[in-house]
């Protein structure tokens, strides 16, 4: 045994794969076969090996700093400022970038966030969905930026509501989408919704009054039944398309005194009244108005912010997804939800003379346990998604 100076090296890189076409351990993360291999020529990033095909490659491969000679500071400020709901126009000028570059970096990180909510949203155990459709002019109306009629001589040019389906358990957004107030678009956010779901899953579906959600609900979630004969003779009566057995709808009346909620009832559309108020009481929210009333603000709030910006986006509708896109992402995994905490392992002491702090507010993916730890908004960036699902865990 011979002792060294040297530092052993510790680069993590169970995080990166083989991207080499070639190699027999492409896309595997976890293998062994990366070797961290220093910067080269003093460069801000990384450089693997891999031993199974003795290729190279950068650890910013298949994202979007890949090639980029922008600093990466400024596309991640920039990006988290377009997360925060601020137009292109604005953004570009804060940062003194050109629009069309800020437009462009928003695009390819679009199709990278696709991607990693596509990578740990699937196969999502979850006994409740809230879908909401927002107008999306509402806050400018509330803030006089807009008058009543303004707002709806633009909604009839162009009908712009913001779709959104959470679950309130974790306050995971599972689907964002902005568009007309149509079946077609409720359709949509129900098929969304649904692919995310793990096979055995059937959530509790809790919408407005809105009613293309029961025939969204209902042709996503229906089967032909067979009623049977009622005599003897004569024809057979024709199938009739039911809901399945497992299906729950609920809708949620909202009564209010003043623009405060007073009271939330549910109005049971399929399943039984026992089993939505078992799922509801199981999550001990059943008289919580104050929740919904939160839920509904918060998500107002963010979402308002980029929903300001239709009318001046219209021509961008693009832009305005893939912003939601960036939104739905941060907010997931980036911003620490205060309704939402975990129980520290060990009390941390406070800086003033309070008690010691037991819980700490954490992202909706982690109270969904997707993720074990609050992402940077740069993590998320030069997360290098892996071309196939992740194998089960376990
Ligand atoms: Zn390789």
């Amino acid at each position: 045994m011979h002792l060294t100076n040297r530092r052993p090296r510790v680069i993590d890189t169970s995080r990166h794969f083989c991207p080499h076409g070639h190699c027999r351990y492409r896309g595997w993360l976890g293998a062994g076969n990366l070797r961290a291999n220093g910067h080269p020529n003093g460069g801000p990033w990384r450089q693997f090996h891999c031993t199974a095909c003795k290729g190279y490659f950068l650890e910013t491969h298949g994202t979007l700093f890949h090639g980029t000679r922008e600093s990466v500071e400024l596309i991640v400020r920039v990006l988290a400022c377009l997360a925060e709901g601020l137009g292109i126009r604005g953004t570009a000028r804060v940062f003194e970038v050109d629009p069309k570059t800020a437009l462009r970096w928003l695009v390819e990180a679009a199709d990278q966030l696709r991607a990693f909510a596509a990578y740990f949203l699937h196969d999502l155990h979850i006994s409740q969905v809230q879908l909401d459709e927002l107008f999306a002019l509402l806050s400018a109306v509330k803030d006089g930026e807009v008058s009543e009629a303004e707002a709806i001589v633009r909604l009839e040019r162009s009908p712009q509501w913001v779709w959104a389906a959470m679950d309130p358990e974790s306050k995971l957004l599972l689907a964002i989408d902005v568009g007309d107030r149509t079946l077609a678009r409720a359709q949509r956010l129900v098929h969304h919704v649904a692919q995310l779901l793990a096979p055995d899953c059937a959530p509790l579906f809790l919408t407005d009054g809105f009613r293309e959600y029961l025939t969204a609900l209902l042709t996503h979630s229906g089967d032909w039944v067979q009623p049977a004969r009622q005599r003897a003779q004569g024809p057979a009566p024709k199938p009739r398309w039911m809901p399945l057995p497992q299906l729950l709808y609920a809708q949620v009346i909202k009564t209010g005194r003043r623009r405060r909620l007073v009271r939330v009832r549910h109005r049971v559309v399929f399943g039984t009244l026992e089993a939505v108020q078992q799922v509801l009481a199981a999550c001990g929210w059943q008289s919580n108005t104050a929740f919904v009333e939160r839920l509904n603000l918060s998500l107002r709030q963010h979402v308002a912010a980029i929903g300001r910006r239709v009318s001046t986006l219209c021509k961008h509708e693009e832009g305005l997804r893939q912003q939601l896109m960036l939104y739905q992402v941060s907010y997931n995994f980036c911003l620490p939800h205060a309704s939402v905490r975990q129980l520290l392992p060990q009390p941390e002491p406070t800086h003033g003379t309070g008690s010691a702090r037991q819980w700490r507010p954490c992202p909706p993916a982690m109270a969904a346990e997707l993720t074990d730890h609050v992402w940077t908004l740069r993590e998320v960036l030069l997360f290098r998604v892996p071309p196939w699902p992740r194998p089960a865990e376990g």
